[in-house]
Parts: C-alpha cells; sequence; structure tokens
C-alpha cells in the first residue's frame, strides 16, 4: 500500500514537471523531464550544473556534465529558471524565477526580496535614450 502512495506522489510530481517545460515552451525529452524532476526537488533554491549532475549519479539515467550544461541553460533561456552570475568562476542557477536579490555569505546564497532592497541611482547616470531594464545585485558578506 505505501509503495503504491508513493509512486502516485513521483507520477503527480512527473505530470507537474512536464506541466512546467511544456508550459515553458520546452521540448519533453526523458533527459529534461529527469533533471527537472530533480532539480525542482532539491533542498535548495540555488545550485551549480556541478551540483545537479552529482545528483544525476543516484539515478538509473546516465547524464554526462555537458548535457547537465546544456539542458540548464536551455531552461534559462526558456525563463524555467534563472542564471546567476555569482563571480567569473561560478555559475549558479536558481529556480526562483520572480524579481529579487541575493545576499551571499561563503558558498551560501539566499534571496532578498526586492522590496527590501533600496537602490538609489542618479538619473543622470542614465544615458539618454536609456531606461533601466533590470538591476542583478548580489550583496557579498564577509566576517567582521
Ligand atoms: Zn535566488
Amino acid at each position: 500500500m505505501q509503495n503504491l502512495t508513493k509512486d502516485t506522489e513521483m507520477q503527480v510530481n512527473k505530470v507537474c514537471i512536464m506541466g512546467m517545460l511544456r508550459k515553458a515552451d520546452i521540448k519533453i525529452t526523458r533527459q529534461r523531464v529527469y533533471l527537472a524532476g530533480i532539480l525542482f526537488n532539491l533542498p535548495q533554491g540555488h545550485f551549480t550544473a556541478e551540483e545537479l549532475h552529482d545528483e544525476t549519479k543516484q539515478g538509473d539515467l546516465k547524464v554526462s556534465l555537458a548535457t547537465v550544461y546544456n539542458t540548464l541553460n536551455h531552461f534559462s533561456q526558456n525563463g524555467l529558471i534563472k542564471t546567476l552570475q555569482v563571480d567569473n568562476q561560478k555559475t549558479f542557477f536558481d529556480r526562483n524565477t520572480a524579481h529579487h536579490y541575493h545576499i551571499r555569505s561563503q558558498n551560501k546564497i539566499e534571496d532578498v526580496a526586492a522590496e527590501d532592497v533600496k537602490i538609489a541611482l542618479s538619473p543622470s547616470k542614465i544615458p539618454p535614450g536609456k531606461k533601466i531594464k533590470s538591476i542583478d545585485l548580489i550583496i557579498n558578506l564577509c566576517d567582521e
């Protein structure tokens, strides 16, 4: 009986993932459903391609790191997730696609709601004929 419940939960989850992919206009493939299933069940909202690749090692579908990268970039281009360039060495991916900022302390990245950050930019800094499209902000913390 317990296995039946587990199978049903997995099935609902898979159907949900497939709906998310379709909504983002992403062609359904076994690997994409598999990777999306893992990433939307990760405990943390921000992750690297390497971390997601490590998670696939426990599953039965073998996926190369290059495929994980390509799939994440495709998901990002279609708005399913966001790309987060924290520094020159590491790219994180973010499941939270709503407008928000980040606080980074050591290796931990946490979301900050956009309304909790006030940014003052003099209008004279914006060239004529241009307007702000978006602002990406990562607040890096260190020990006092
Ligand atoms: Zn975030």
